[in-house]
């Protein structure tokens, strides 16, 4: 075993994990001015807030300038999907900030740097599977450019990551399968991606059998299975602060900027296409040390019947377009062999 190169964490300032912690959230807020952010059904406990903001599927840039228009506020508190955390800390970045998102947003906007910290913000998720809790940036649809980018700053790491598997028990079998399965999409691109470290490893080599083990018993309602899912998506949450992603977020972004599919459906059906591709590509030892923890990877994430890409609209003639949208990517910079135009088409047409 090799000795650990340098590296440096990134995390939320605090991360809560446990069943039944949400209970605690009366004393981290503390009586303080808050902003809440939920998905379309609000919250599944009684919050008191100032302003209450509900974002209807995934948050565009025009629902962070909606936001962020609120003012007086100390706190922001995000509780639901990954659309109303990733929400919350745009919303929490940029009412500390000023300024119209487009002015920080990557790719589409100017992508200035956020020059002043968040506010504070306390992210608890209720699906297992993007661990936007301990990320740092925020994933905003532009519907003007037609493309997904991203808000992303250090400031943006949420201040507490609270994390109690009770939110996610009553999650329909579809949503538990996708979200899960994004979990394990960022748990294996940032083990096997250019920037890996040995925290990142330590921790994926953990959480990724969890999910091979807990998923299908997860999306069959089991509670102690759906504890090892809420972990594993804290885990790939950190991982991926850490040491990127891949290919298949790479492609996940002009996907699903483009056509109505999940994020975590779209990571599904590319995943094992993505890692068979780097894998044959590399030499790197850690494709076989996850094969063995995967088993068939193809087979595990068939066995949850995800529609494949067509079921979206997606077509052959839309390949080359999603090929140059992809490696603009700031995902792809992170996938451990830079791939030509022709295996990035191969893998998408795989999983139309
Ligand atoms: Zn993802």
């Amino acid at each position: 075993m090799s000795v650990p190169g340098a590296f440096e964490l990134a995390t939320a300032s605090r991360i809560v994990f446990g069943a039944g912690r949400v209970r605690e959230l009366p004393a981290i807020v503390a009586g303080r001015r808050t902003l809440l952010v939920t998905g379309r059904r609000g919250s599944p406990i009684p919050i008191p807030a100032v302003h209450h903001v509900r974002v209807d599927g995934e948050p565009t840039v025009e629902d962070a300038r909606r936001a962020a228009a609120h003012t007086g506020i100390e706190i922001v508190v995000a509780i639901g999907g990954g659309s109303a955390l990733d929400l919350g800390k745009a919303a929490a970045a940029l009412i500390a900030n000023g300024g119209d998102p487009l002015r920080y947003l990557e790719i589409v906007g100017d992508g200035q740097p956020l020059p002043r910290p968040s506010l504070p913000c306390i992210a608890i998720p209720t699906t297992a599977g993007t661990g936007s809790e301990v990320t740092r940036n925020a994933v905003l649809g532009s519907r003007e450019h037609g493309v997904k980018a991203s808000l992303r700053s250090p400031h943006m790491l949420p201040a507490v990551a609270l994390v109690d598997p009770e939110l996610t028990y009553d999650l329909p079998p579809s949503l538990t399968a996708s979200t899960g399965l994004d979990a394990l999409t960022q748990l294996i691109e940032p083990f096997v991606s250019a920037k890996a470290n040995a925290f990142v490893d330590a921790i994926c080599r953990d959480a990724i059998p969890r999910v091979i083990a807990a998923l299908p018993r997860a999306v069959a309602g089991d509670r102690a299975a759906r504890g090892d899912m809420a972990y594993a998506s804290l885990c790939g949450g950190l991982a991926l602060a850490n040491a990127g992603l891949g290919a298949v977020h790479g492609f996940a972004g002009p996907i699903g900027g483009r056509f109505p599919a999940p994020h975590g459906a779209i990571c599904a059906v590319l995943l094992p296409h993505v890692v068979a591709v780097n894998a044959a590509r590399t030499g790197d030892p850690k494709f076989a040390e996850l094969a063995a923890m995967t088993g068939d990877l193809a087979a595990f994430v068939a066995q949850f019947g995800l529609p494949p890409l067509s079921a979206y609209g997606v077509s052959a003639a839309d390949v080359p377009a999603l090929v140059a949208q992809a490696r603009q990517a700031s995902s792809m910079k992170a996938n451990p062999i830079a791939l030509a135009d022709d295996e990035l088409a191969d893998i998408l047409t795989r999983a139309l």
